[in-house]
């Protein structure tokens, strides 16, 4: 089974990890990029950018073909206590995690609907359950996306098409290596597998809500945390 996979954030961290597992299994996984060289395939997109949303999917239909497997994957945090949070920094959190993934998941819907088959995910965290503090306007985007997919899940339902979201832990990413060792530690601490994960564990969740296997899950939070969010 050959699909064309969409990847936003595809050209690092987990999302790399992500497009590596698609194609692994022999999929063609593309993921978009911003700048620097281009990944192999690519196509340019600012998930905060409207128009760059409708560019990108339309060079992906091109060269491609619609999008079968939607994986929303693209983010960013602006840590800091809300009080001290300008505007700017909040509207760019929201309009990345939250109003970007929503964007392309309308934008994908389109072929999917015409197909009556697809696979959206979406990439939260344990912290759009627990929250996390300095980073509430993250969590919010976070959170928002598990109303959108369970919204979404019963819009899209009766076409065939999944909508979940998966919420890692702690990633070894360039996102998280910001937060400094000490944090670091705090987070395995609280974490029964007491560990962070690898961004090919969270790739694995992603495959597998998009594989055959999850043909019956639709609107849930699949965690990939080592229990740090359990019972949230
Ligand atoms: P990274 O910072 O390593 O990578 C973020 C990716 O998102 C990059 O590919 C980046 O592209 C892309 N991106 C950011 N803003 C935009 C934008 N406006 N348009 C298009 N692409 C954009 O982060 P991670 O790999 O760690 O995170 C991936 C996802 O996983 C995020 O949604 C994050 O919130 C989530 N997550 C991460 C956790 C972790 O511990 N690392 C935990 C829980 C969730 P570019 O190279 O152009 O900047």
């Amino acid at each position: 089974m050959s699909r064309v996979v969409l990847v936003t954030g595809g050209n690092r961290g987990i999302g790399e990890a992500i497009v590596t597992a698609f194609r692994d299994a022999g999929d063609t996984a593309i993921a978009t990029y911003r700048h620097g060289p281009p990944p192999q395939p690519g196509v340019i997109m600012d998930v905060a950018d409207p128009a760059s949303i409708d560019a990108g999917f339309l060079a992906v239909e091109q060269h491609w073909g619609p999008v079968e497997v939607l994986v929303a994957n693209a983010g960013i945090t602006r840590d800091g206590l809300l009080v001290r949070t300008d505007v700017a920094d909040l509207d760019d959190v929201l309009a990345t995690n939250l109003r970007g993934s929503l964007l392309c998941a309308q934008r994908a819907t389109r072929g999917m609907l015409r197909a009556r088959s697809g696979r959206i995910i979406l990439i939260g965290s344990v912290v759009g359950l627990s929250g996390s503090a300095g980073q509430t306007g993250y969590a919010a985007a976070k959170a928002g996306l598990i109303g959108a997919a369970r919204s979404l899940a019963r819009e899209l339902g009766p076409r065939g098409i999944t909508v979940n979201v998966v919420a890692p832990g702690y990633v070894d990413t360039a996102m998280t290596e910001v937060l400094g060792d000490t944090a670091r530690q705090a987070i395995i601490e609280r974490t029964p597998l007491g560990r962070t994960a690898h961004p090919a564990e969270v790739a694995a969740v992603v495959t597998f809500l998009a594989g055959e296997a999850a043909g019956f899950i639709t609107g849930a939070v699949i965690p990939c945390d080592g229990g740090l969010g359990m019972g949230h």
